[in-house]
């Protein structure tokens, strides 16, 4: 799989994320079926916006990139996804690009201008196909600052030549540096070879990005992807999320209003085609949605004993996930599986039936990249400043002991507690007004 990652020049929103959960949950499911997944995700880490970030925040365009790369990787590992298979930087994959503009050059796909490097759209007949459109119809490029030098209007830049100050690399044809689209195509041959199965992104992406992407590959002589798969927005009132929106949907912003899991759960769970219109309080009804099944999950966890679950997928499940990943219908298999578990939790059921229901539900849970018992949920940071709550009250109750031991003068008690927390690893500091406790390390 081949899935167009994030140009790194802002700091995720929920929006962006999107896609990089939709495809987690692809992997997962190809996975569990015994595919063996190969996921290339790819970083844009040169830009014009990269480029002009820099310039405005006065430092260098790399700087501005490695941040945002940072970011987006903790926003995707934060909401639990897989991390890709490998995941190549654009920079990282200039000579690439080089030999395949070569490559079109020769095959009289491409020509290079005043240091530009163009694809004739006109010479690649199934150009327009993938977004369904007619060459005629379409507006001019407008990629890059060259437009006169085009034979066509419509001719997209491969390779844009070098502006004074600005980021570039040598190619037989001067310095520059490369168009958006060619980087993709290097990439998904560099990683994946001339064909691969699926090429996934933003259905925004579809045109022109991925239609480039097509005529840059198939010019060139590659089959390229055999299925494209294209995730929908996230709207705000209807509209695509955008940046000018503000911070409030920024990832690392909503995960301080619902758990990293819950968000997930939200993200994931409509159809990955469909728009997924964003307000708190649908995000708030879908976290009371997943604690429903997260309860179940820990009740049947504490009625079978042990965290140990053997893989069992219900077919109703596979099914809907083997129909264009349908999340929604596999949702209502997992809704309809917990309820019955609740049932048979309520009648005090046979160990047999609650584990056989327990097992279905971590399985399709798996799948999701949800189940509350596996890693990160299970040992995320939520629950250890949970524990250590929980731990200072318990200590604090010992200490208001102690020191009404101490005042009614029984003081073999108060030595009692403090020696039975210092057995424990705990210890107490008294000083004049307080007792302050730490944990020995
Ligand atoms: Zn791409």
């Amino acid at each position: 799989m081949y899935v167009c990652g994030a140009t790194v020049q802002a700091a995720p929103h929920v929006g962006h994320i999107r896609s990089g959960v939709a495809f987690d949950v692809l992997a997962r499911w190809l996975t569990r079926q015994g595919y063996q997944v190969t996921l290339v995700r790819n970083v844009t880490d040169i830009d014009d916006k990269i480029i002009s970030k820099g310039v405005t925040e006065n430092r260098p365009w790399f700087a501005v990139a490695a941040h945002y790369e940072r970011e987006f990787q903790n926003a995707y590992s934060v909401l639990g996804c897989t991390p890709p298979t490998v995941e190549p930087r654009a920079t990282g994959h200039i000579t690439h690009m080089v030999e395949l503009m070569s490559r079109l050059i020769e095959c009289g796909h491409a020509y290079a201008v005043d240091g530009d490097v163009y694809f004739d759209v006109r010479s690649f007949a199934e150009y327009g196909q993938l977004s369904g459109q007619k060459i005629d119809d379409l507006l001019p490029a407008g990629d890059s600052a060259g437009e006169s030098r085009k034979k066509d209007a419509r001719d997209f830049a491969l390779w844009k030549s070098a502006k004074p100050g600005e980021p570039s690399w040598p190619t037989p044809w001067g310095h520059g540096r490369p168009g958006w689209h060619i980087e993709c195509s290097a990439m998904a041959q560099a990683y994946l070879g001339d064909v691969f199965d699926i090429h996934g992104g933003g259905l925004d992406l579809v045109f022109p990005h991925h239609e480039n992407e097509v005529a840059q590959s198939k010019a060139a002589g590659q089959e390229f992807a055999k299925f494209w798969l294209h995730n929908a927005w996230v709207t705000t009132s209807g509209e695509k999320m955008s940046k000018s929106l503000g911070n409030s949907l920024l990832v690392s912003e909503v995960v301080k209003r619902v758990r990293p899991v819950e968000l997930r759960w939200y993200l994931a769970s409509a159809h990955y085609r469909s728009n997924l219109e964003f307000s708190d309080a649908a995000l708030g009804e879908s976290a009371v949605a997943y604690q429903r099944i997260e309860n179940f999950v820990i009740r049947a966890h504490e009625f079978v004993g042990h965290s140990d679950y053997e893989h069992n997928i219900p077919d109703a499940f596979a099914q809907a996930m083997n129909e264009d990943v349908n999340v929604p219908a596999a949702l209502a298999v997992v809704h309809e599986t917990v309820t019955q578990g609740n049932t048979l939790l309520q009648n005090n059921a046979a160990d047999s039936e609650v584990h056989a229901v327990y097992n279905q539900v971590r399985s399709m849970l798996d799948v999701l990249g949800v189940d509350p018992l596996a890693s990160p949920w299970a040992d995320g940071t939520n629950s250890q400043e949970k524990t250590v709550e929980i731990l200072d009250a318990l200590v604090q109750d010992k200490i208001a002991e102690r020191a009404a031991a101490k005042l009614a003068k029984d003081f073999a008690k108060a030595d009692a507690i403090r020696d039975r927390l210092r057995d424990l690893g705990v210890t107490l500091e008294d000083s004049v007004d307080s007792v302050r406790w730490n944990v020995e390390k």
